[in-house]
């Protein structure tokens, strides 16, 4: 017999709505235990608050709620928001399917404020319901094997079969569902994920052939669910070309896939940027699996649909939004990472760390090493930007952090000569400088050297730095192009102008020798 679906959330979430939604889809029971509390004790939670205290509450619910959980079937249960702060509840979800609902604390408010709601003790004080939503942030995040995004109430219904997989997943998978305008779906995270069986999500009935490069193919090809093709391409991103692109297009018409087929990007960032290039144009598009393999790819450029390919000039200069029809994440595919490909990526970890703030730059800047939570967290942190800016015509340009820097620098030092995660991390230390905070600049110098990255390149053009910074594909018209600085870590701010004079010194100082001809 199934065990119950449960949901967890703050005041707010949703989760009374979308647990009946995704009962009555289903066909199955819905149980909401803040409903069973109030039957039980014959009186509504405010007035229980104020007649007995919260204490009385709380150990009404724990009962009600371990009961219920105890009682298993194929159900759909929807935990009062305060439920979890039990430990015997949390224990007893160990191993269940919890479905955290996520809520931004306006909305949260205005939802649980809003007239004709029911009157709700925690939520009289505006200060203190801030300072209760962040602090079970931190609990829902820890139980939760799936993450639902603040959507409308039938998000649930579409996120369904994606939840199905989880239910059948290995314990330790966990699962994001990802939305943006042009398209949602899953990703999931975890040891084993390759092995998914997603046939039955949408527009992945068909075929799927595996594109991927000579390196990962030896280690990680096996692990793919019945792949029905495979497309291999040289490791590099020497090799991001449109040159192998056609090859890849001319193979696929080779092994006669058709538009209801789908592609599997196997491998780092290079085969996801290009591969999703791929299906994004052939026959004007087919859906992509991004299936991550290196720790760039897995915390950052598998999500969010950016895809393309290189041109001698410029970086990612040719290239289509192709929002990925699922995400795999596989972490144990990083057990075989070379030593510095792991490191690179740890560059796009802090980086991530310092747009998102919070626990995540807690852990990152306390130097914890990299685990599943952080992975996770850096998705979630991606995807919630991408969410509120698809097309990176704002916000998204955040994830840019270090990127102008760090892309002028692959540009002109010839592609493959620093890792992209090395650059990035050098263009961090830029724009760390461009934003007058030393001390932070210092603390992020600290924390790549311990990751074996480098904080300083032998010699810099800076002359060619700078005009491969005017290139920039984030340059519209013919005004400059602008930066992504940083205020304090969780504070990162786009389209910002930049001094030429300060650029200069900013990459000048990135090198122990600096050539300048037209400049001193
Ligand atoms: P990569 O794809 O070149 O992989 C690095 C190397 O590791 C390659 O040689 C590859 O063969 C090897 N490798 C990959 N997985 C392995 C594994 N599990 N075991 C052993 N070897 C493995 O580099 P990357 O750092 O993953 O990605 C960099 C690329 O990602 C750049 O082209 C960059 O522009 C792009 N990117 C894109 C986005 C986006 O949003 N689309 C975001 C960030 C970066």
């Amino acid at each position: 017999m199934a065990g119950p679906l449960v949901l967890i959330g703050f005041m707010g979430s949703g989760k009374t709505t979308l647990g009946r939604r995704l009962a009555a889809h289903r066909g199955v029971e819905h149980v909401d235990t803040d409903a069973l509390v109030e039957q039980r004790l014959g009186a509504p939670i405010a007035e229980v608050f104020e007649r007995d205290g919260e204490a009385a509450f709380r150990r009404a619910e724990e009962q009600v709620v371990l009961e219920q959980l105890a009682a298993g079937g194929d159900r759909v249960i929807s935990l009062g928001g305060g439920a979890v702060l039990s430990e015997a509840v949390r224990t007893a979800l160990e191993g269940m399917v919890v479905v955290a609902l996520d809520v931004d604390v306006e909305t949260a408010w205005e939802r649980a404020t809003a007239d004709g709601a029911a009157d709700r003790p925690l939520a009289r004080d505006r200060d203190a319901f801030a300072r209760l939503h962040a602090e079970r942030a931190a609990l829902y995040d820890e139980l939760a094997r799936a993450v639902l995004p603040q959507a409308d109430p039938d998000v649930i219904v579409r996120a369904d079969g994606a939840l199905r997989v989880l239910e059948a997943a290995p314990p330790g998978t966990r699962m994001v569902w990802a939305s943006a305008a042009s398209g949602e779906y899953p990703v999931y995270v975890g040891a084993g994920v390759l092995g998914l069986d997603i046939s039955g999500l949408p527009k992945l009935g068909g075929r799927g052939v595996v594109v991927t490069d000579s390196a990962v193919s030896e280690h990680h090809l096996g692990k793919v669910r019945s792949p029905s093709g495979v497309v291999e391409i040289p490791p590099g991103e020497e090799h991001k070309t449109l040159e192998t692109a056609e090859r890849v297009w001319r193979s696929l018409v080779a092994q006669g896939v058709t538009r209801s087929d789908h592609l599997i990007a196997l491998g780092g960032g290079v085969v996801g940027d290009l591969a999703g290039f791929c299906a994004g144009c052939f026959q004007r598009g087919i859906p992509v699996v991004q299936a991550p393999t290196t720790v760039v790819a897995q915390v950052d450029s598998a999500y969010g649909g950016k895809t393309g390919v290189d041109l001698p000039e410029a970086k990612n200069y040719v290239g289509v939004y192709h929002q990925p029809s699922a995400v795999l994440a596989d972490t144990s595919t990083l057990a075989t990472l070379p030593r510095k490909e792991f490191a690179a990526g740890y560059a796009e970890v802090l980086k991530t760390a310092l747009i998102a703030g919070g626990r995540l730059w807690e852990r990152v800047a306390a130097g914890e090493p990299l685990d599943d939570d952080m992975i996770l967290a850096c998705a979630r942190t991606k995807l919630a930007i991408v969410a509120a800016d698809e097309r990176d015509s704002g916000r998204r340009q955040v994830l840019n952090l270090g990127h102008t820097v760090g892309h002028a620098l692959e540009t002109t030092l010839g592609y493959g000569t620093l890792r992209h995660g090395e650059a990035v991390g050098l263009g961090m230390l830029a724009a760390l400088r461009l934003s007058g905070l030393e001390g932070l600049r210092d603390q992020v110098a600290e924390l790549l050297a311990a990751h074996e990255l480098p904080t300083s390149l032998p010699e810099v053009d800076v002359d060619a730095v700078v005009a491969a910074v005017a290139r920039d594909k984030k340059r519209v018209g013919s005004g400059p192009t602008p930066f992504v600085l940083v205020r304090a870590p969780g504070e990162v701010v786009e389209g910002q102008p930049v001094e030429e004079g300060a650029l200069r010194a900013a990459v000048a100082e990135l090198a122990a020798t600096t050539r300048s001809e037209g400049h001193r």
